[in-house]
């Protein structure tokens, strides 16, 4: 893992204020609905920048605002919005990137239930296809006309494997096509998209960013021009704000992120790679072990510890007593907290070999051991 030394500053602690007197080291949360102004001219001139000023807390709010400017400056962006959820930052580009007769492109394996949004957008007439191929080639085939946005996730959802970002940004871009990456997996401190050519990341801050699964929120950095349509055009009329308690938590959870991620990452490849060895296991699917080296090194500075594997039985039956046989991962869903878990998407009549770690912060050995126990009883 190599954390940029300027990154990990900023998570830990708040740049300290002008001036000299003493100063707190975590800002205050403003539980306030709305800010009142000295005159009427004050406030029509806040609500005629209302994407920069503190007018109304749907809108901006300093605490939130405190979080943003991080998440800003870790993904290397001009400005952030900070969501009530993942889901609101995802689905606030959607509504702000297409209209009807458009056609979104995801590439690679999707987060669930953004497929399930863009599902629910063909009654709108906004199309998709899902490209798993992950070939730069394949990719440009599947860009039609009426494509507007290629939505990427890398690592992807549930399989964890790497695609070529900064190709599938260069191909977009000759169409004029705009991108977006699902950056949760790796947060800003792992993965820069914009860096690679993205032009909108989205996080759910759900789960690493917040780190101790105690809250729900989301965010999209971007340009500034954007940030700007985003905000009067999705985020002030949708109304999916972040809230002020929120962002005081998020904040919080950041300041141990990239103590957090270096433990996830040793203990997550430990775990990974006695998965690996172990006859029950068919497959493991972790970008360490099934990604393209040199594009690994040139994407990812480091790796996260969500990641899967496949067991040598898809029998619903097996797969769910193999869990249940699991005493210190929590079954559920979710992932990026300080508790281990474990999740697949196998269902009664939808077989699936798929099971899903989180490795938490309770040590490798005990993981292992635990593991190790439950797939020898089996
Ligand atoms: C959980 C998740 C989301 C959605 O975030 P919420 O905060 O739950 O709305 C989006 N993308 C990925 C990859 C996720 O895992």
């Amino acid at each position: 893992m190599w954390l940029d030394p300027d990154d990990v500053a900023a998570c830990v602690a708040d740049p300290i204020p002008p001036g000299g007197g003493p100063a707190p080291t975590s800002p205050p949360v403003y539980q306030t609905s709305l800010f009142s102004f000295a005159d009427f001219g004050s406030l029509v001139a806040g609500l005629e920048s209302e994407h920069e000023q503190t007018v109304y807390s749907r809108g901006r709010n300093p605490t939130v605002r405190a979080v943003e400017d991080r998440l800003a400056y870790l993904e290397r962006g001009d400005g952030a919005l900070c969501f009530g959820s993942g889901m609101g930052a995802i689905a606030a580009v959607f509504y702000g990137t297409l209209k009807a007769g458009d056609h979104v492109l995801f590439v690679n394996q999707t987060y669930g239930p953004t497929l399930q949004l863009a599902r629910y957008l063909e009654r709108f007439d906004v199309r998709h296809d899902v490209c798993l191929d992950l070939d730069p080639e394949a990719v440009r085939r599947a860009i039609r006309p009426e494509t507007k946005l290629v939505w990427m996730e890398s690592p992807g959802s549930m399989t964890f494997r790497v695609l070529d970002v900064p190709a599938v940004c260069e191909i977009a871009a000759k169409r004029g096509v705009t991108t977006c990456l699902d950056n949760s997996w790796a947060t800003p401190l792992l993965q820069k998209p914009l860096e690679l050519g993205v032009d909108i990341a989205v996080h759910t801050a759900t789960k690493y960013l917040g780190g101790h699964s105690d809250l729900v929120a989301g965010a999209v950095v971007t340009s500034a021009g954007r940030i700007e349509r985003l905000f009067y055009d999705t985020y002030l009329l949708s109304g999916a704000t972040c809230a002020p308690w929120t962002a005081w938590l998020l904040l919080r959870g950041m300041r141990t992120l990239p103590a957090r991620l270096a433990q996830h990452e040793r203990d997550g490849l430990l775990v990974a790679e006695f998965l690996a060895a172990h006859p029950r296991i068919a497959a493991v699917h972790h970008p360490a072990l099934n990604g393209d080296p040199s594009l690994v090194e040139r994407q990812l500075r480091g790796f996260s510890g969500t990641f899967g594997f496949s067991l040598d039985t898809d029998e619903f039956s097996r797969v769910a007593g193999f869990i249940d046989r699991l005493e210190r991962f929590r079954i559920g869903v979710s992932w990026g907290g300080v508790e281990s878990l474990v999740l697949s998407p196998a269902r009664p009549g939808s077989p699936s070999p798929l099971v899903r770690l989180s490795i938490g912060l309770e040590g490798a050995d005990l993981l292992i051991a635990d593991l190790d126990r439950a797939l020898s009883a089996s």
